[in-house]
């Protein structure tokens, strides 16, 4: 093995421990069995190789260390509407491991940063800054930063073609929708455009998108006679129990345009809907722009009438209305919530807001 290899390969297996003890590693088996399935399906011969790992970060990415060692964030799961447009992103970083692209890629950065130091800052690819890593520590979310800072650079061009073809050769070979690739990445462009983002989606550092790209990927798909599945039903099943605490993480980061246009476009398959809608208010009532608590008060009210509708929706919706100045039908709202939630945990505070509403 070429010294360069051999330092990549350490560095994967640093990233890996340290990732796998992190608290960020999704703890649920049945997302983790399920992440697993749809990887072995779309890697095909390369399965044992292949560990799929979900991660707690609210942005789009996924990578895959020399080590099969994959990443497969709570961003990009959020945001994917199937089993095909997941499996797409995942046959994509599939490519790039046989294809070896990040051994050149790193070939290309050894000038200025060599192995030593790579091993050091053992994130490589989007891996943690666990205690034992070495004196650098970064979120690492910031993967981005990396690739400006020189740590790691970007695929090139030709790599990203090259992972292009094949992973979508990957995803029809798996019996996949093959339009879900280029889906994808309009999704991904079109959350950028519409919320103006100062930082772009962690995906972008590693992989550069461009309108050709996703023009090539659209003539690929319509030159593939056999259609294959979405798979959306498997998908919906496996990741719907995790939906509200993925979208709350997202408002915690403060991303709150680019939550909106998830969830106007997750609302069109028409499932999750009380959740969707919740987080639909708490967007608006968190950005307070003109109209902002009203729509906010629309979207309480509609996810109201779905039984998966979170607990708080009540007392959100009070806090809306109070902050809109319709006192009544605050203390309403709050006297509904106490109501319906015997054994809340917030009884008290609630109690409090109805006695300065005057009741
Ligand atoms: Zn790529």
């Amino acid at each position: 093995m070429e010294p360069a290899e051999e330092g990549l390969q350490m560095v994967s297996r640093v990233s890996e421990a340290a990732f796998a003890t992190s608290g960020l590693r999704i703890d649920s088996p049945e997302l983790r069995a399920y992440l697993e399935r749809v990887t072995c399906r779309v890697a095909d011969e390369h399965c044992p190789d292949v560990r799929p790992y979900g991660a707690a970060i609210p942005d789009f990415n996924a990578s895959m260390a020399p080590n099969g060692f994959m990443q497969i964030w709570t961003g990009l799961l959020l945001r994917v509407e199937s089993e095909a447009q997941l499996a797409a992103v995942i046959g994509h970083e599939i490519s790039h491991y046989v294809q070896r692209h990040s051994l050149e890629r790193f070939e290309t950065t050894q000038r200025t940063a060599n192995v030593l130091l790579a091993a050091q800052l053992g994130t490589a690819f989007g891996g943690v800054g666990g205690p034992s890593i070495g004196p650098l520590r970064f979120d690492p979310s910031q993967v981005g930063e990396l690739v400006a800072q020189g740590y790691l650079a970007a695929y090139s061009r030709d790599q990203e073609a090259e992972a292009d073809r094949r992973g979508l050769r990957n995803l029809v070979e798996a019996g996949y929708a093959p339009g879900a690739a280029a889906q994808v990445w309009a999704n991904l462009m079109e959350e950028r455009r519409a919320c103006d983002l100062p930082t772009p989606p962690a995906l972008f550092a590693s992989h550069p998108p461009s309108e050709e790209r996703l023009r090539s990927l659209r003539e690929l798909a319509q030159g593939i006679q056999n259609r294959g599945e979405e798979g959306q039903t498997d998908f919906l099943e496996a990741t719907l129990p995790h939906r509200q605490r993925w979208l709350r993480m997202e408002l915690t980061a403060g991303h709150l345009c680019r939550v909106r246009v998830v969830i106007e476009r997750l609302l069109e398959q028409e499932r999750g809907l009380g959740v969707l809608r919740y987080y639909q208010g708490e967007v608006y009532r968190k950005r307070g722009e003109e109209g902002d608590l009203d729509r906010a008060v629309r979207a309480y009210r509609q996810a109201l009438e779905h039984d998966d509708a979170p607990v708080g929706t009540r007392r959100d919706l009070g806090l809306a209305l109070e902050r809109a100045g319709r006192e009544e039908a605050a203390r309403n709202a709050f006297r509904d919530y106490l109501e319906a939630n015997e054994e809340a945990g917030d009884r008290a505070m609630v109690q409090q807001y109805l006695k300065e509403l005057g009741s």
